[in-house]
This record gives structure tokens, sequence and C-alpha cells, in this order.
């Protein structure tokens, strides 16, 4: 094989040379059945019409590529934004694996997350040992100040009692019982990692906050949600709330535990809401949300407990960054700082200079639910279609409120909502109802190699380009990196198409 110490080559061109060619053939014509080439490009060519689209949407048995994780991945992320929290998830080791391997290739930054290892024994007779175990090694081996339990598909399907094991772990000694261990049950076989995230973050909050008295101050609570870019956005969201002059608590902030710095110190812990912090929030006036749809039960509890509540989708661009920042003055009772409306105004130019690429431009978008929401919003700010907006983890009132968003624009009229789809399905609306770009996650890039729908990454999780949670995408300043990015999309697109030497109208320097 031609790899060696003097010239070591890269994957990409390793596994072209003429051994590795030679054996991957041999492999295909001895072991994979294949097909002729004619018949799969007959097969390929059915699965692009429309006759295979209405079978494809009718699919009810079998999901392919879904745009969503399992509740664990949720609560694994929610923990991380809580000061020295370490995530300890009840149930089989492979599922924590995933849950930080698929953080890690986000963020391209360690994810701590330990599991109770429970394999079959466990599964037949419970795992309490398991926890009585693990909870005293993660609290012996990892020096948390917070564990924060959650449970894979396994621990949920036999019905541990998180509540009682916790418990039962304490008398034994296992922590200390006044140590913290808020828990949540994530079954993963219903939701999505949203749900995790919010039954985590309600975890957190009934373990800091059942059965003490309220003393309203006038703080207000924000919950980021599930976010990629929370790394970039809280940062920008603190920045913006600074500059207005209020006084608030980011209940659940990430930004520093998936952004450490490298000097020569691992830190297992980095940042968070302080618990002293988690536990003052119950005194905030208000708790405002960023996403709705990841912090349904958070809001519901923080208004049972007396605070006023308020919920945003993601808000992305002019129109929806003046209902946040609006909503967030009301609520403290202050004047919007003219240093806020000038970087407005800024936002506002830029899209008017960009306003001829954007305009007509026609859509397909993906990912969670509030995401979706957010950017179809948004683009219908540009003048933009969102065509096709699909969320495998979309719900009924999301269905509703996606309707009506559409019904509210021209630019809306053409676009369907695609809740409890899948990554094939959208395979099928493409080539069947084609669109200009794609807006969603990496995931979205073998579509984009498939229907040649040029994709644009601006959500959980991207894996395979670096960097992008550092910059934000909320505020009126991430709206500039936001219509940065779509028009980058839209002139590369160009470049390509009228850039063949000796053919090339309007291949021009300025754009
Ligand atoms: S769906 Fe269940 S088995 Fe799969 S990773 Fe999630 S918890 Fe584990």
């Amino acid at each position: 094989m031609p790899q060696s110490a003097d010239r070591v080559l890269d994957h990409a061109l390793l596994f072209r040379e003429p051994g590795y060619q030679e054996l991957l053939k041999n492999k295909h014509e001895n072991f994979e059945c294949p097909a002729s080439t004619a018949e799969v490009e007959a097969h390929n060519a059915y699965t692009k019409g429309w006759e295979y689209r209405e079978k494809n949407l009718a699919r009810e048995a079998l999901v392919i590529n879904p745009a969503k994780a399992c509740q664990p991945l949720g609560a694994v992320f929610a923990s991380a934004g809580f000061e020295g929290t370490l995530s300890f998830v009840h149930g089989s080791q492979g599922c924590v694996a995933y849950y930080r391997s698929h953080l890690a290739r986000h963020f391209k930054e360690p994810a701590s997350a330990v599991s109770s290892s429970m394999t079959e024994d466990a599964a037949v007779f419970g795992g309490l040992n398991n926890m009585v175990d693990g909870l005293a090694n993660a609290h012996s081996l990892y020096g948390p100040k917070m564990i924060a339990v959650s449970t894979t598909c396994m621990a949920e399907v036999i019905g541990d009692d998180l509540h009682a094991f916790i418990g039962t772990s304490k008398q034994k000694g296992s922590v200390p019982q006044d140590f913290d261990v808020p828990f949540a049950h994530t079954p993963a076989f219903v939701g999505s990692h949203v749900d995790g995230y919010d039954n985590m973050v309600k975890g957190v909050l009934e373990h800091f906050w059942e059965d003490k008295e309220r003393t309203a101050n006038g703080k207000i609570n924000i919950v980021p949600g599930f976010d990629g870019f929370c790394v970039g956005n809280n940062r920008e969201l603190k920045r913006m709330l600074d500059l207005m002059g209020v006084s608030y608590t980011i209940l659940q902030d990430a930004s520093d535990q998936f952004d450490t710095p490298s000097d020569g110190e691992f830190r297992m812990y980095y940042g968070g809401t302080t618990l002293k912090d988690t536990a003052e929030a119950l005194n905030a006036k208000a708790t405002v949300s960023m996403q709705r749809y990841c912090t349904r039960k958070v809001l519901d509890y923080c208004s049972d407990k007396g605070q006023e509540t308020a919920s945003f989708h993601y808000p992305l661009g002019v129109s929806a960054t003046d209902e946040f920042v609006q909503k967030i003055a009301e609520l403290a009772g202050i004047a919007i700082p003219d240093a806020i409306t000038i970087e407005r105004g800024r936002l506002v130019d830029a899209l008017a200079d960009s306003q001829a690429m954007l305009h007509g431009k026609r859509y397909a978008i993906f990912g969670d639910p509030d995401f979706v929401y957010a950017t179809a919003r948004f683009v219908m700010e540009t003048g933009g279609e969102p065509v096709h907006c699909l969320a495998t983890n979309g719900t009924k009132p999301w269905i509703e409120e996606m309707e009506k968003l559409l019904a509210s624009s021209p630019f809306g009229k053409d676009g369907k909502v695609w809740a409890g789809k899948d990554l094939w399905h959208l395979r099928s609306l493409l080539f069947t109802e084609p669109v200009d770009y794609m807006i969603g996650s990496s995931y979205g890039k073998f579509l984009e190699r498939d229907t040649g729908t040029p994709l644009i990454r601006l959500t959980f999780p991207i894996f395979d380009r670096h960097h992008h949670h550092r910059f934000p995408l909320w505020g009126y300043q991430g709206g500039l990196r936001l219509v940065t990015t779509i028009v980058d999309k839209i002139f590369d697109k160009l470049d390509e198409a009228t850039g063949k030497a000796g053919q090339d109208i309007s291949f021009d320097l300025t754009r």
C-alpha cells in the first residue's frame, strides 16, 4: 500500500491509489451483490419523479435520515450550560459516546458526559447498582459541582425511577446528601433533542426552585434553547443586553464550555450559569425563551412559579430582532439605546445593498421547529420564498404557526410545511419542486450532491466546516453574518454559472 512515514497521504487521496482502488473493486464485485449500471441508473431516475415522491411521502413505518436527534442529546447539551456540571446519562455507553462525538464534531471541543454503562443484566434486573456505583465514580473521579442525570431508551423501557435511584445512591454514600443531582427522564423514543433540552432545564430549575419562596426582583431570565451557535449567539445576546442596561441571567449558557482556550490547561468545566444564579433566578420578574419549542415545559413551570413569560422563535433578522428588543425593553422598563438603533440601521442598509441578489430566490429550509420558523421569516424579509419548510420534530401547533407565517407575506404563497418528514422526503421534494438554495445542517450535503441544490449551513450540526458556531446569528449584528453567508453562496453560484472561459458572460469583478 502507498502509505508510508515518508509520504503520508490524506485519506481523500490515499483511497484513490491503485492498490486501494483494486481492493474496493474486488469488494464491490464479490461481496456487495452489484446490480448493473443500467439497473442502478433506472432506479435512480425513478426515485426522482412524482410517482416515487407520492409513495415516499406516504411512507409510515420507516424513517430515513431524520433531521433531529434523540432526547438525551438535548439533555447533555443543556447540562453543559451550568457551572461545573457533569452530565450523567443513565443507560448504555454507546448512546453517550454518540452524544459526546456529536457535540465534539460540531464544536470542535471536548464534550464531557458519563454513562451508568447499563448492560444486559441491568436491562433485566434494573440499573440501580449502576446508578449507585456510577454516581460515586463520577463524583470522585471528575470533581463536579453538580451532576445532571438524564436517561437513554434502555433505562426508560425498563422504567427505572431516577428520583428513587438518586435518593438510594445518596443514602449509600455515592455523593453527599446535599450534593446537587438534578434529573430529567428523557425517553429517546418520543420527541427529540429539543424536548430533552426542555426536560433537563426544567429538571435543574425544579431541583433549585421547588418548595422555595419567591421574592420577585427586576431581573429577567433568558433561556437560549438548544443552539449549535450558542458560542456566538449567547455572547452577542449578552453584549446587547449589557448595552441596553438590562439586569439578566442567561439560564443555561454553554458558550464558554464549548469554546475553551488552548493555553495548556484542560478545562473539564468552564463557564456556565452559576448554581447560585440558577437558584436565585426563581426571583426574576420574567423568563424569556429564545426558542419556544425548546422550552414549553420550562415556560409553563416559570409561569406556575409566578413569573411573567415571553417566547420567541430563534429571532433572526430585522423584524424578529425588533420584537425581541422591544419586549426586553418593555419588561425591563427601559428605553432602547441609540447604539442598538444604529446597529439595526446598519443591518437594514446591508439588506438593501444585497436586495437585488436576494429577491425572488427560492429556498428549502430544514432543522428544528424554531430555526425553520426563524429562517423562513428572515428569507421572506429579504424578498425570498421559503418553498419547503421541513422539521422532522415539527408538531401540529408548529404547522399552524408556520402556515400563519407564510400567509402573512406574498413571498410565502408557494410555501409548504412538512412536519414529521425526513431528509429522504426532502430529496423527493427537491427533485420534483426544485428550489435555488437549501438552508440547514451539514446533513444537507448529500442532498446537495444528489440534487444539485446549493447548501447554506446555518444550523446544528455542522461537522464539515469549522468555526461557524463562533459567530452569532442573533441580533442585528448576527443578521449581518446571516445575510453575508447567504449572499456569498448566491455569488459563488453565479460565478460558477458564468465563469467558463470563453463563455464568461457576466463573470463580473464587481457584484
Ligand atoms: S435513540 Fe435510544 S438507543 Fe439511540 S442513541 Fe438515543 S437513547 Fe441511545
